[in-house]
């Protein structure tokens, strides 16, 4: 597969980067997916600008504007359709502060490295949307940055692995709201979580404790389309129990149904244990908004 590293186009597998980049060291470095339908990238400027907030949360200069970004990304995009045949895609970019001996304070003067990719992209299966999948609870024991998407990612790899250990496939993150609510909702480890309450879509508020997911926007649009209440609000422990319908959304998930949280069953009478309808209509309106 093709690969763009620091202005350079090369098969993936010959790709190297120093062992002294800060990004290989510290996890100093920042990142976005983007998700391509049909060749084209879906809410490109949405994640441009997520983009430019985590670079100027940790001081990296924007190695490119957002016209050379586009450049470079559709380039990418081209040549993995031309490789692999495949126009649905998730392309992944990442900026590190580049090459430097080890010392902790941010140098000065560096040339970031730039490193891009694009992999064809497999949307969750018919059994995921038809069954819903499995999720586990777990304290939020992440830093409090998680409106900066940076490769430094051991927290998020160490929760998402509560799940794996359970047979789940994601591990939605409880913080102590502070405020004597006790835990509320922050995201998954890799997803944003939604709840369905009394016929609304509830959605976790932005902070410095969850990353600002480009299909919260995307899902508030879609239900302003469909005519469904949408709230960001605190999300109490507690609501998860008693919630009509869970669903996480992500670059790669799109949107999914929790259908088991814990080992018990998500929802209420014959829905119980199953995608809500509440999912399924969101679910509609995102592969319309993919074709726009
Ligand atoms: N939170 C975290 C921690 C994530 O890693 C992701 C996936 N990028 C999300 C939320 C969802 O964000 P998006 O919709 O932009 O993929």
């Amino acid at each position: 597969a093709p690969c763009h590293l620091d202005g350079r186009w090369l098969p993936l597998n010959q790709a190297q980067v120093s062992v002294l980049d800060r990004g290989f060291l510290f996890g100093d470095g920042v990142y976005e997916v983007i998700p391509v339908y049909g060749g084209r990238l879906f809410r490109f400027d949405e994640h441009m600008a997520r983009l430019a907030h985590s670079l100027d949360a940790v001081r990296i200069a924007n190695p490119h504007s957002r016209d050379g970004w586009l450049t470079l990304l559709r380039e990418l995009v081209a040549r993995e359709l031309a490789h692999s045949g495949q126009g649905d895609q998730l392309a992944y970019l990442q900026i590190t502060r580049g090459v430097a001996p080890r010392s902790h304070p941010m140098p000065t003067g560096l040339t970031p490295t730039v490193f891009a990719m694009s992999q064809p992209h497999q949307p969750p299966g018919a059994d995921q949307r038809r069954e819903g999948v499995a999720c586990v609870t777990a304290r939020d024991f992440r830093w409090e940055r998680g409106d900066i998407k940076t490769t430094s990612l051991l927290g998020g790899v160490m929760a998402r692995q509560i799940a794996a250990d359970h047979g789940a496939a994601e591990t939605i993150l409880l913080r102590d709201s502070g405020h004597g609510h006790g835990l509320t909702v922050t995201e998954g480890s890799s997803s944003n979580v939604w709840a369905v309450l009394d016929g609304a879509l509830i959605g976790v508020p932005p902070s410095h404790h969850t990353l600002a997911g480009i299909r919260i926007e995307l899902l508030r649009e879609l239900c302003e389309e469909e005519g469904i209440a949408c709230h960001l609000r605190p999300i109490a422990e507690s609501e998860l129990t008693i919630a009509d319908e869970i669903l996480i959304s992500s670059a790669g998930r799109e949107v999914l149904p929790v259908t088991r949280l814990d080992g018990e069953p998500v929802g209420h009478g014959a829905l119980r244990g199953k995608p809500g309808p509440v999912y399924a209509r969101l679910h509609a309106a995102y592969e319309r908004a993919k074709l726009e």
